[in-house]
């Protein structure tokens, strides 16, 4: 079995919709499971259309009607003429229902999370039943599934968490014996029954679960690159492929904001050991990268450089912090509480101050939640009043290298401080796989390309070739 993921530019157009149906039509395996993202753009274009609504804007109608149009044009260029009419008249239903939940915002100013994720769900939705119809004109029968009745969520949901036992075993249970089957991305169900989604970016840990449950030989995530970068290519244009990563670099670099690969699609990896290959549906004959729980040793230390921005640093610290216990444990409780994830933390060793770092869309909420819960303190001036600064960034240096290498931190910081360049915060990770700084955003480009160009460009190609 392999599955594959295609993501929004690979499914953008008809022209990269035929890309893909070469790239399956060379496949030999017996068995193939598919799973496409929304047409490019379309989820963000849902976002504004149940906003425009929700704010009586009734240029959604307008927005509603472009959407239409870009997937009926994808339909008249991938399907004979002749046989059109049927998923145009699929296509035309989805969209008068989209039309009807807009409607209903419109009229009712009400717009729950609930409602939210139906509607961003119609994209993958739309894109999946296209493309299936599409690979049957072209050779490749299939069977179109609904991932909704397969994967079953928790209610939270724009960023719903999958009940693993029950959703693999549905897929193991209940998926078609068939060689090709088509699946839509990121859109899975509440055990009550109503449409979830995965969280931006999730069709990756759609195609991710399927592999596990399925235990696939390997997933293959197509993207518009050529793999994982050493950065992000946006930021360095010096970037470039690496040849391969083990799963707990990957996850990091994930994690700490290389876009290719959304952060959970790791995990049910590496628990039923399958191999992950990222490749690029517009240069497929490149390798790409491979990510294994056995890659083959690299002579560097530093494998790859993540770097997220829209952060910010939180401070709480006070001469009533020093030796009184349980100041962290109120902290993180406070934080936890409002559903807010901690990217770092940072204790200053005399213990008068702790610092975490959070995206910066939720610092206010977490200042109030942690000054709600030191009121006291704060009223007594045992604590001063919490800071937070933004827009941070937070770069990281990803690689188990670094693990018997010592030296990177040293070479990194002392490069930054060289270059002018403020460190506001400090974190290594237990298994010292990763280091990351936090620094304020302006700095944050120049900061990833000068380490890329120290970790990277000074290191001789023919040093990892003699490794291969
Ligand atoms: P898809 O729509 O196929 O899921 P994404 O837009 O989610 O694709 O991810 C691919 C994009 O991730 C690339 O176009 C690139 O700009 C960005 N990116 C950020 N960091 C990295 C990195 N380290 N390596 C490769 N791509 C990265
Ligand atoms: N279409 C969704 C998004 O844009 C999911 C995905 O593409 O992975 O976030
Ligand atoms: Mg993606």
């Amino acid at each position: 079995m392999l599955v594959l993921k295609f993501g929004g530019t690979s499914v953008a157009n008809a022209q990269a919709i035929r890309q893909l149906i070469s790239i399956l039509q060379k496949k030999e395996n017996p068995r193939m499971l598919v799973v496409v993202s929304a047409m490019s753009k379309v989820t963000d274009l849902l976002i504004s259309l149940y906003q425009k609504a929700a704010t009586h804007d009734a240029t959604y109608l307008e927005a509603l009607a472009q959407l239409e149009a870009k997937h009926m044009a994808a339909i008249e260029e991938l399907v004979p003429m002749s046989q059109q009419i049927e998923i145009k008249g699929r296509i035309k239903i989805i969209f008068r229902e989209l039309e009807d939940v807009c409607r209903g915002i419109y009229l009712l100013d009400e717009l729950s999370d609930s409602t939210k994720a139906r509607v961003m769900a119609y994209g993958e939705r739309m894109s999946s039943a296209i493309i299936s119809v599409a690979l049957q004109h072209h050779g490749l029968p299939n069977t179109l599934v609904d991932s909704r009745d397969f994967i079953e969520t928790d209610a939270s949901y724009l960023n719903a968490k999958v009940n693993l036992k029950a959703t693999y075993a549905r897929m193991q249970e209940r998926l078609p014996q068939v060689p090709l089957i088509v699946a839509p991305g990121f859109v899975s169900r509440s055990a009550e029954g109503k449409t979830t989604v995965l969280g931006r970016g999730g069709s990756d840990y759609t195609a991710s679960l399927y592999a596990a449950a399925l235990h696939a030989d390997v997933l293959e995530i197509w993207s518009d690159v050529d793999g994982m970068y050493t950065t992000d290519p946006r930021k360095a244009s010096a970037a470039y492929s690496i040849e391969e990563l083990s799963y707990e670099e990957a996850m990091e670099l994930a994690y700490f904001g290389a876009k290719v690969l959304y952060p959970p699609t790791i995990a049910p990896l590496v628990t039923a050991g399958i191999p992950l290959v990222l490749k690029n549906t517009f240069n497929p004959d490149h390798r790409g990268t491979l990510i294994s729980a056995t890659p083959t040793p690299s002579p560097l230390a530093v494998k790859g450089i993540s770097c997220i921005d829209h952060m910010a640093v939180l401070t709480v610290s006070g001469s009533g912090m020093i030796g009184v216990p349980g100041v962290a444990m109120r902290l993180f409780k406070a934080v936890a509480s409002e559903n807010i994830n901690i990217y770092f933390i940072t204790q200053s060793s005399s213990e008068q101050s702790i610092t975490i770092g959070l995206a910066e869309a939720e610092g206010e909420k977490a200042v109030q939640a942690i000054s709600a819960e030191f009121a006291a303190d704060l009223a007594l001036e045992l604590l001063n009043q919490v800071s937070l600064e933004t827009p941070m960034s937070i770069v990281a240096l990803v690689g188990n290298g670094m693990i018997q290498k010592p030296g990177v931190a040293g070479k990194a910081f002392s490069l930054l401080g060289e270059h002018g360049i403020n460190i506001r915060a400090i974190a290594q990770g237990a298994t010292e796989r990763i280091i990351s700084v936090v620094l304020n955003s302006a700095d944050a480009e120049r900061a990833v390309n000068l380490l890329h160009q120290k970790f990277f460009l000074s290191v001789p190609e023919s040093s990892e070739a003699a490794l291969a």
